[in-house]
């Protein structure tokens, strides 16, 4: 089965480095497959699961925004924040959660009300990826 590169790049530097038969990820316009050989795009991505597959194994990346460059034999992604599966500490991300519901219901406002549901996004998002529900 033909594979391409696939890199996740953060601020805090690389987060993986690896070779995947198809990268699934969720651009700003919706979910989208990458397989070998794709045109080259660039898409903007929104807070989600990336899952990337290799054989029969399945690797899943919390990725907070951010950029996916696609060219036909290497893929990069450029994020705000992106944590393996099993790197997300899921009592800090459930604490994360309440504190931003916490705000949501109490914030009037505007701008502080936006960041409080990106905050919120986020948790949520690691929680699914940490308990492979994505
Ligand atoms: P928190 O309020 O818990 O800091 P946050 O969403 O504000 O969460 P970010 O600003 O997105 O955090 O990320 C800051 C850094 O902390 C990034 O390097 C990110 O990968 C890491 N990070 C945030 N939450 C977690 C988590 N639950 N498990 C592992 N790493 C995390």
């Amino acid at each position: 089965m033909k594979t391409f590169k696939v890199n996740i790049v953060t601020p805090d530097g690389p987060v993986l480095e690896d070779e995947a038969n198809m990268v699934i990820a969720t651009t700003e316009a919706g979910e989208i497959g990458v397989l070998p050989g794709h045109i080259a795009m660039v898409a903007p991505l929104q807070i989600g699961g990336l899952r990337i597959k290799k054989g029969e194994t399945t690797k899943v990346i919390a990725v907070n925004s951010g950029f996916m460059e696609v060219r036909p034999d290497i893929v990069t992604i450029l994020a705000q924040s992106a944590e393996k599966a099993e790197t997300i500490d899921l009592a800090r991300a459930k604490i994360a959660e309440k504190r931003a519901k916490a705000k949501l219901a109490q914030e009037k406002n505007k701008l502080e009300l936006q960041l409080a549901e990106l905050e919120l996004k986020r948790a949520i998002n690691r929680i699914r990826v940490s308990e492979g529900r994505i």
